[in-house]
């Protein structure tokens, strides 16, 4: 009973304890420049990923041949390459909670197939997690969203993301969960530790 009394006057022990155990933690992952490595089977994509009223009407054009380049590639999706690391990255998370892929469709205004072809495009995705990291996700944890993220998730403080795109990080922590910006270089222990010091 004194034990109790004492932990209630010292709250932060409570969150020292949670944040070791973990478990509560629902954690996302983005797909594309994150699980899988969606750049290097499409050369400078970086320049069109912005909302097209922004482009010059030439990255426009661009843009939209980007895209409809990779729609006539039937196997563009499934041939994207795991991304180097992914496993040990996603052993380290399986410690901190339980882990989720978390990916936005592309638009359906963006493809000459329009809404079908935005639906293979989903299932072309949730298959490739299946094929690649089946031993993580099974489907009930693969969600694949046509809102931004923090909008079609309404996360709590217990829902983290894991993203490469600082503007989804920030839309996701403005609806109230906490983001960890992915790269390349990033150790999944450097990446553990963007959430823990939050705390
Ligand atoms: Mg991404």
């Amino acid at each position: 009973m004194i034990f109790v009394h004492w932990l209630l006057n010292f709250p932060f022990l409570f969150r020292i304890v949670d944040m070791t155990k973990g478990y509560d933690m629902k954690i996302y992952f983005d797909m594309d420049g994150v699980l899988a490595d969606f750049d290097s089977m499409v050369p400078n994509s970086a320049n069109l990923n912005h909302p097209s009223e922004s482009l010059t009407p030439e990255l426009r054009a661009a843009k939209k041949r980007f895209w409809q380049d990779i729609e006539k590639n039937k196997n563009f999706w499934r041939d994207i390459p795991v991304i180097t690391g992914t496993n040990q990255m996603l052993s380290t998370f399986q410690k901190y909670g339980e882990l989720f892929v978390l990916s936005k469709a592309p638009g359906a205004n963006k493809f000459i197939g329009g809404a079908t072809y935005a639906e293979f495009v989903a299932s072309e995705k949730r298959q490739w997690v299946l094929k690649h990291l089946g031993h993580f996700f099974d489907d009930a944890h693969i969600i694949i969203c046509n809102a931004p993220k923090g909008a079609a998730m309404n996360p709590t403080q217990n829902d983290i993301l894991v993203d490469d795109r600082p503007e989804n990080i920030q839309e996701w922590e403005s609806h109230g969960g906490r983001g960890i910006l992915f790269t390349k270089s990033t150790t999944p222990k450097q990446m553990i530790q963007q959430i823990t010091k939050q705390r």
